[in-house]
């Protein structure tokens, strides 16, 4: 099936398409250039956090660390909400730069889950064919 639009501005959510089943197939993954934010849960299930320094530290305390390590670009301290790092290029870290794959698909946080249900526009992506 060919999609109507190809190259989608991730800014602009009107050049985004309405999600289908088996598009993430042929996408080069732009979803996974826009900012994710994540809960202490996703951190630790990523392995950026262990069970122990969630349990003792304070998510000040652990959003600093991970700031410090360039794993985390933004912390709200209001709603303990931590913003993953992205690379120079504005991918995820966890973008593998040349399949466009996730490479921590098993343990990719909620928000990665949700997507395209819980995003910028529910229901549609910014789908660009590789
Ligand atoms: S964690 Fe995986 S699915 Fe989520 S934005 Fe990064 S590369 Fe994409």
């Amino acid at each position: 099936m060919k999609l109507a639009i190809r190259h989608a501005d991730v800014d602009r959510l009107d050049t985004w398409t309405r999600y289908r089943s088996g598009m993430c197939d042929s996408c080069v993954a732009n979803c996974c250039t826009m900012p994710v934010e994540v809960k202490l849960p996703d951190l630790v299930r990523l392995q950026l956090v262990d069970a122990f320094e969630a349990e003792h530290e304070t998510p000040k305390q652990i959003a600093k660390r991970l700031s410090k390590a360039g794993l985390i670009d933004h912390f709200n301290f209001k709603n303990s909400i931590f913003t993953l790092a992205r690379r120079a290029s504005g991918d995820c870290q966890f973008l593998d730069a040349k399949t466009r794959r996730c490479t921590v698909y098993e343990l990719r946080p909620n928000t990665c889950r949700l997507h395209p249900q819980i995003s910028p526009r529910p229901g549609h992506c910014p789908y660009a064919a590789q």
